[in-house]
């Protein structure tokens, strides 16, 4: 079975977005993944629509209602075991780690919140995970949702021209990634690495480990520690 994304949001113009492009776009094609898009605001029951109320307690904002919702999210996940997920800065950080298990099931469920966010009790209630792309914050979940996309189905089967060159790249050994250089040999006074074209396999690799590690030391000395730990 192919991966399968359903979307839950207040604008679902925009997506697939930039997904339709590129490799994700004919993944799609090809069918290795589909995404579907639910109107939140379909799942109401007032003459009005409405999706929004203001906040308990007061203060700025609106506050999107866990009834509503919960309807959109019920109708989704009926029959259905896909994670749900509700994009929130609130949530834990997106590691590459989470991708590569969300890469591994059938799909996801993504909530995008706007306003102010969510009624916690919608939340609670139907156990939303919560994923954050970033300590910034956006002014809807949306764009947040096609980056965890984006990260989800580069690594699906068959998307990537190359599957091997999904190994070494940044986050997936516990590190970041080594310098990448091409033609031409010399450009402005800068030459590439003589080690790069020494054509000695094992001299570049060694190499190119270094490289990495210096980097995450000078950059990143975070996941560093984090491997110590495992
Ligand atoms: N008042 C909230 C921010 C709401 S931003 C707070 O301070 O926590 C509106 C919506 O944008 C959120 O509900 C969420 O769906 C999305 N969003 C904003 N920043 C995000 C981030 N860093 N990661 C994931 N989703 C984000």
């Amino acid at each position: 079975m192919s991966f399968r994304a359903t979307i839950l949001t207040l604008y679902p113009e925009m997506f697939p977005g930039h997904l339709s492009t590129s490799l994700a776009g004919k993944a799609m094609e090809r069918g290795q993944w589909a995404l579907d898009t639910l109107q939140i605001r379909d799942f109401t029951t007032d003459k009005h629509r409405t999706v929004d109320d203001t906040p308990a307690g007061g203060g700025a904002g609106m506050v999107l209602k866990p009834d509503v919702l919960a309807r959109a999210i019920d109708h989704a996940s009926e029959n259905d075991n896909r994670p749900r997920l509700l994009m929130s800065p609130r949530g834990k950080p997106l590691t590459q780690k989470r991708v590569r298990e969300l890469a591994d099931g059938d799909g996801v469920i993504i909530v995008c919140g706007r306003f102010e966010g969510v009624d916690q009790r919608v939340i609670d209630g139907r156990d939303l995970e919560e994923v954050s792309i970033g300590d910034y914050i956006l002014s809807g979940g949306e764009p947040a949702a096609l980056i965890l996309l984006d990260a989800i189905v580069r690594i699906l089967p068959g998307v990537m021209g190359n599957d091997l060159s999904g190994l070494h790249e940044s986050f997936e050994g516990g590190m970041l990634e080594h310098p990448h250089y091409t033609r031409p040999q010399l450009w402005e006074g800068r030459e590439i690495p003589a080690i790069l074209t020494s054509g000695n396999h094992a001299a570049i690799a060694k190499w190119q480990r270094e490289q990495a590690e210096q980097l995450t030391r000078a950059r990143r000395p975070d996941l560093l520690d984090k491997k110590a730990e495992k």
